[in-house]
């Protein structure tokens, strides 16, 4: 775990004094580090500085280029290419290794780094707190009011100002300013002056030690208030969570390990401890776009000074229609009218309710039984639970309170073998039998998720359909885990060419970034549970949330104008290329891959906890194992080299035999 046990030194400018600033700072604190992230130009005054204050002084440059510019042009000269990413991981690196360290940028906060990023950039990633350094002259207030600004626009904590002087104080009106300013400042910023530091011009003369000590008892404010909190700012945070927060699946009392998560951008997670994970489980299966997509925030950001939410009772509005036409051009033909739900389960509780109430309605009220499969998985409310797979699933802590539902064998013939109509002989009979009483049959459409990371044959679901209505049985399709692309369909009932009776959707709809679902039916459903003036018995407090429908319409909207079935169809190439070389190892029972899935599947139990520290410390990759299966499921917009990334840890994974 780390702790905050850094702090950024910023300067108002280039030239401001932040390396005397450094080295005074080492005089208070003798175990700790300077960090120089890049130094351009000629190294030796700073050096000679460094080692005239403090002569073991602990310095290290991690980037020197001898053009003295800024970064992005110093660098550019030596065909290097500085990112705030690699800056960040360095730095990480080191700071880790030290009771204490002090970064030292370049230049001012703005200072750039390459094309596109500066140094604020650096610091807001890194998320230290800053110490300003200010250098009191004509012009100050401007110059500090603009950085102050600039780091508190970006949220980070700035411990105080340091006053430098740039020459000696030439008469009284120089004093009056200088003074004033910093004054002003103190009261303008609500900021606590840490240092005044007085002009010595000597500082680098190797025997001026007690100027030195001048400018050291001039900071040791500075320095108690930098390292007061070296508390470990993620202890701190992990103690509560394990003390009070629930996480899914989990015991209160015994814990394993949560990572602490800063920031999301593109395919990749930031931790605090300035790890960066590459992403291959798109927040179950719903982040494709990867995260913080710009044009999502932007929808979400519009949607939010407009109308972020509104009762769905008596009211109407264009992000629900919108979202509605959308939805309705590209599921399925024959789907006709959307109940807008605010979680998978719910939408699943939903369409049961649909179910019961469609044959309630129409003069059936016995059918109130449900059939669902083997390996299964729809969700944690109870109707939900109840036609998840009857082992694997909850069925055992919940038993005398779950409605007692009908279980079929898992569709068995895999995806890409010859079908065989024998694997619906036992729903079949089933289907015969329980007719009388059962109102709907439901299933995952091709990839069976939770219960198991299972895909099964197309011609199955196309057999289904056609039995379902020989019996006057409604199909529930559960689309929350494959809609949206994820299967290289747009929908997976379209592999097999079917329209359901009623269609569930969620995870992917918002593309990763709120929560939406909806259930979907077709108008003869519709109009049958709405005979004689029945309504549906369902209302949610947040149904069809104006942020999250206007969300999810964008989301589609990106996802259609993107390339996505060659996005995918990239994806699955290079899974199936490099994912099948585990078959020869004698501890994997199968490897499979449709879409934009991966999935390992070992023969024996994973030890989960030791095989997800082993993807994050040793490959800087997030996948979370379970079970037997190793899988994945990346954000559509991942790169080629990332998906090696992915694949290669898991290869890695299985061969040296980490995963037991
Ligand atoms: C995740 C999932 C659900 C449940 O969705 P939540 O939003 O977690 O309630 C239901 N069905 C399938 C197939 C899922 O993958």
């Amino acid at each position: 775990m780390s702790k905050i046990n850094a702090c950024f030194i910023c300067g108002t400018d280039t030239d401001v004094g932040k390396t005397i600033v450094c080295s005074g700072l080492l005089k208070n604190l003798p175990h700790a580090q300077v960090l120089k992230v890049i130094q351009t130009g000629n190294t030796l005054f700073d050096e000679y500085t460094y080692k005239t204050a403090h002569p073991n002084a602990q310095v290290k440059t991690l980037n020197h280029f001898n053009l003295a510019a800024s970064p992005h042009l110093a660098s550019k000269q030596t065909d290097t290419v500085l990112t705030v990413h690699s800056l960040s991981e360095q730095i990480a690196k080191e700071v880790n290794k030290n009771e204490f360290t002090l970064i030292e940028g370049s230049g001012g906060i703005l200072t750039p780094i390459n094309q596109t990023e500066t140094f604020i950039d650096l610091i807001a990633l890194l998320g230290y707190p800053v110490l300003l350094v200010v250098k009191n002259t004509l012009g100050a207030i401007n110059h500090c009011l603009l950085s102050v600004k600039t780091l508190q626009y970006y949220d980070i904590q700035i411990k105080g100002l340091i006053f430098t002087q740039p020459n000696e104080c030439l008469n009284e009106e120089d004093k009056l300013i200088r003074a004033d300013n910093a004054l002003f400042l103190a009261s303008m910023t609500n900021l606590p002056i840490l240092g005044n530091l007085p002009f010595i011009a000597q500082l680098a003369n190797k025997d001026n030690q007690i100027a030195w000590k001048q400018v050291a008892a001039q900071l040791q404010d500075a320095a108690i208030e930098i390292t007061k909190d070296i508390e470990n700012k993620d202890y701190t945070l992990t103690e509560f969570d394990q003390q009070h927060l629930w996480h899914p699946y989990t015991n209160a009392t015994d814990h394993s390990t949560n990572w602490v998560v800063k920031k999301v951008k593109g395919c990749h997670i930031y931790l605090s401890n300035g790890q960066r994970l590459l992403d291959g489980m798109s927040s179950w299966w719903s982040a494709i776009h990867g995260y913080a997509h710009p044009t999502l925030l932007q929808a979400l950001n519009e949607q939010a000074t407009q109308m972020p939410h509104i009762m769905f009772g008596g009211f109407t509005h264009e992000p629900a229609v919108h979202l509605g036409q959308r939805l309705l051009s590209i599921a399925p033909k024959g789907l006709s009218n959307i109940f807008y739900a605010d979680s998978g389960s719910v939408a699943v509780e939903v369409a049961m309710k649909m179910a019961l109430q469609y044959f309630q309605a129409t003069g059936l009220p016995n059918k109130t039984k449900f059939i669902s499969f083997y390996g299964g998985y729809h969700g944690d409310t109870f109707g939900a639970m109840s036609v998840c797979d009857p082992i694997n699933g909850m069925h055992t802590v919940f038993k005398n309170v779950l409605p007692k539902n009908i279980f079929a064998p898992k569709p068995n013939t895999p995806f890409r073998q010859d079908f065989d109509p024998s694997s619906l002989t036992e729903l079949k009979t089933l289907m015969q039998q329980h007719q009388h009483e059962c109102a709907a049959i439901i299933i995952e459409p091709i990839v069976q998720g939770a219960g198991g990371m299972w895909f099964y044959h197309p011609a199955y679901l196309t057999e289904l359909k056609k039995i379902c209505t020989e019996h006057n049985i409604l199909l529930i399709v559960d689309e929350i885990a494959t809609g949206f692309g994820r299967t290289g369909k747009l929908f997976a009932c379209e592999w097999a060419n079917i329209t359901p009776d009623i269609m569930c959707i969620g995870k992917a709809l918002t593309g990763g970034t709120m929560t939406l679902a909806a259930t979907i039916t077709t108008k003869k459903v519709a109009q049958g549970i709405s005979a004689q003036g029945h309504v549906l018995m369902h209302g949610p407090t947040f149904m069809a949330n104006p942020l999250a429908c206007h969300v999810a319409l964008t989301s589609i909207d990106l996802l259609l104008q993107s390339d996505w079935q060659k996005n995918i169809s990239n994806i699955e190439h290079i899974l199936q290329k490099e994912l099948i070389s585990c078959l020869t190892e004698d501890s994997v029972a199968d490897v499979r891959v449709l879409g934009a899935i991966g999935v390992v599947q070992m023969k024996a139990p994973i030890n989960a906890n030791k095989l997800q520290h082993y993807f994050v410390e040793q490959h800087s990759v997030w996948i979370r194992p379970f079970r037997d299966l190793i899988y994945i499921m990346p954000p559509f917009t991942i790169t080629s080299e990332e998906i090696y990334q992915l694949t290669d840890a898991i290869k890695c994974a299985v061969k040296e035999g980490v995963w037991a």
